[in-house]
C-alpha cells in the first residue's frame, strides 16, 4: 500500500501504479528508490478530474494554462539521472502540477520549486500539503534566475526546455552537484546532465525529448 495514501483515494489506483512500475522497468528505469516512489505517489491527485482516469498511462496530460504534467517515464528518468541523496538540497524549475516535486521531495532533505504561472502555485501547494510533504517550498517566479537565496543546490532539475542552459542555474550548482535539463527549441531538444566537479563542469548528452519551453518572465495565469 502507498505510504502516501490519503483517505479513499490511494487504494483504487495501486494496481494501475504497479503496472506502470512494471512498464518503467521494461523501459530501463533501474533505480529502485525511484521505482518505489513511482509506485506509491498518487499521480491522479495532480491531474484534473476530467483526465484522472488516464493518470497511470505513460503519457503527458494537460494541466491547464497550456502546460502539461510530464510523462511518468520522463519523471522517472530525470529523477534517476539527478541521483538525489537524502541529505541534499534540490531546486526544481517548473513546478507545474507538483507531481515531480512530490517525487523529488521524497528523495532529498529540502526541495525548492519555482513556477512562472501564478495560478499553478497554490494548486500544487495544496496537493503537496495533502500528501503531508513538509520539506518543500514552492514559489511564483522566473526559474531562469534560479533561487539564489537558497543555493547552492546539490541537484537542479528543469522540467521545461530553455534554448540554452541558464547561466544562473550553473552558478547555483554546488560542487558535486548535478543539473538535469532539456535543452533546445520546440522541434529539437536533448536531455543533458551537467556535473560540477572540483575541476569544473562535465556535460553528458542523453536522448531526444519533448518539453514545453522554459519561458522568460512570469505570468498571472
Ligand atoms: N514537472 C511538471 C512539469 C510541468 S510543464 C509536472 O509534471 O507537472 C513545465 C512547467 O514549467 C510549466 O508549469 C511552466 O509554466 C513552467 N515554466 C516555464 N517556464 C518557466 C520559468 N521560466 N520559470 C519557472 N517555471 C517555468
Amino acid at each position: 500500500m502507498s505510504q502516501f495514501d490519503l483517505q479513499g483515494i490511494g487504494m483504487t489506483s495501486q494496481r494501475t501504479r504497479d503496472r506502470l512500475v512494471a512498464r518503467l522497468r521494461e523501459q530501463g528505469i533501474e533505480d529502485e528508490v525511484v521505482l518505489q516512489l513511482m509506485g506509491s505517489v498518487p499521480r491522479h491527485i495532480f491531474i484534473d478530474e476530467a483526465w484522472s482516469h488516464r493518470a497511470y498511462e505513460d503519457s503527458s496530460l494537460p494541466i491547464g494554462h497550456g502546460q502539461t504534467i510530464s510523462q511518468p517515464f520522463i519523471v522517472a528518468l530525470m529523477s534517476q539521472l539527478l541521483n538525489v541523496q537524502p541529505r541534499e538540497r534540490v531546486l526544481e524549475v517548473g513546478t507545474g502540477s507538483g507531481y515531480q516535486t512530490a517525487i523529488l521531495a521524497s528523495l532529498c532533505q529540502r526541495l525548492f520549486s519555482i513556477e512562472r504561472i501564478e495560478a499553478l502555485v497554490p494548486r500544487a501547494q495544496e496537493r503537496l500539503g495533502a500528501m503531508k510533504l513538509r520539506n518543500i517550498r514552492v514559489r511564483h517566479g522566473d526559474g531562469y534566475a534560479g533561487w539564489p537565496e537558497n543555493g547552492p543546490f546539490d541537484g537542479i532539475l528543469v522540467t521545461a526546455a530553455p534554448p540554452e542552459i541558464p547561466e544562473a542555474l550553473i552558478e547555483q550548482l554546488a560542487v558535486g552537484g548535478r543539473l538535469v535539463v532539456p535543452v533546445g527549441t520546440d522541434q529539437a531538444q536533448l536531455l543533458k546532465v551537467i556535473d560540477r566537479t572540483d575541476d569544473g563542469l562535465n556535460e553528458t548528452v542523453l536522448e531526444a525529448v519533448h518539453f514545453v519551453p522554459l519561458v522568460n518572465g512570469t505570468a498571472k495565469q
